[in-house]
């Protein structure tokens, strides 16, 4: 089989992979039909974070099951199924505490842009669905393997609720899947930083009330004067930089809290959010936990965030689908393999 493998900063290529099997009783093996490319893979495309060897990539992916291990008992051959990007057993104490993320039994993908994919821990990480879903509706199942959990996380670890003034830091996929999420969580309010049109269009399709396209101390400027000259109640960090931890305690009213989903590079502004009563809390996603709930979501068509998809390429063509991005050519690049 076919699959994506990174030899080194901007250097992805499609290459013959050997074929997945099942190795422990807890496994399945999926034919995957859309995987798609990552902001976090792009620190190792950029040669921000390192690639020692030539390895495997992609950690986002639904399709249908073809084969499953002798103890998997909650899906079955030819259910289509979407899993989140850190498998989990669902079981575990902090499982059962919904910290999925941080699962004692954690597993690990080798490389969902793939023709198949083999799922460690199936019964814990894969959710199927009812029936196969409408075409359509693919893109948006794909979205909750990561950019709409993250968004969901964000969300949720800032304490969105019902009244709650939110802004978001970060127009790539799961900036936009935050501001969905915010909406969906009951904000009274969702302000979009962004300088790009066609991710403008997309957070306001989302529900963003507000587009701010200011930067740094401008940009904050322009949310306190959203919001009654302090800040935002919540602000959802999702990029991950230095500087967008800056943005976000700048941008947060004083007591407020901060959602921190950006894989972090650099340190924390402690300081001004100790200063400020600032609460922070964040990390990957817990997706599991999310799953079965934004699935419903996409399936009852309440949410779209497969939108945030604007590039769809064949899986031969996963080396144009990273350039795309890094070169922000495209929001998000989705592949098939078998396109
Ligand atoms: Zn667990």
């Amino acid at each position: 089989m076919y699959g994506a493998v990174i030899h080194a900063p901007g250097d992805v290529r499609y290459e013959e992979r050997p074929e997945p099997t099942i190795i422990e009783p807890t496994d399945a093996v999926i034919r995957v039909v859309a995987a798609c490319v990552c902001g976090s893979d792009l620190w190792r495309y950029r040669g921000i974070s390192p690639v020692p060897n030539p390895t495997p990539i992609g950690h986002e992916y639904c399709g249908v099951v073809e084969a499953v291990g002798d103890a998997v008992t909650t899906v079955k051959a030819g259910d289509f199924v979407v899993g989140g990007f850190n498998p989990c057993d669902n079981t575990c104490a902090a499982c059962r505490k919904g910290a999925t993320a941080n699962c004692l039994n954690a597993a690990q993908y080798e490389g969902c842009q793939a023709e198949k994919l083999r799922v460690p821990l199936a019964d814990g990480t894969l959710v199927a669905t009812p029936e196969m879903p409408a075409d359509d509706l693919i893109p948006s199942i794909l979205a909750l393997s990561d950019v709409m959990c993250t968004g969901w996380h964000a969300a949720v670890s800032a304490g969105v609720g019902p009244g709650k003034s939110v802004a978001v830091v970060g127009d790539g996929a799961v900036g936009l899947c935050a501001v969905l999420a915010a909406v969906q969580l009951g904000a009274q309010e969702v302000i979009a930083m962004s300088r790009h049109e066609a991710r403008q269009k997309v957070a306001t399709a989302f529900g963003a009330k507000h587009i701010v396209a200011e930067r740094g101390d401008e940009g904050i400027a322009a949310i306190q004067a959203l919001t009654d000259g302090i800040g935002a109640d919540c602000v959802l960090e999702c990029v991950g930089t230095e500087d967008a931890r800056l943005q976000a305690s700048g941008a947060v009213r004083v007591g407020g809290s901060i959602g921190l989903v950006g894989v972090p590079h650099g340190d924390l502004p402690v300081e001004q959010f100790f200063w400020k009563n600032i609460g922070t809390k964040g990390g990957p996603a817990n997706c599991r936990a999310y799953l079965p709930h934004l699935l419903e979501l996409v399936l009852n068509r309440t949410i779209n965030p497969g939108i945030v998809f604007d590039l769809e390429l064949p899986l031969s063509e996963i080396a144009e689908a990273y350039a795309a991005m890094d070169e922000r050519r495209a929001i998000k690049s989705l592949v098939r393999p078998n396109a």
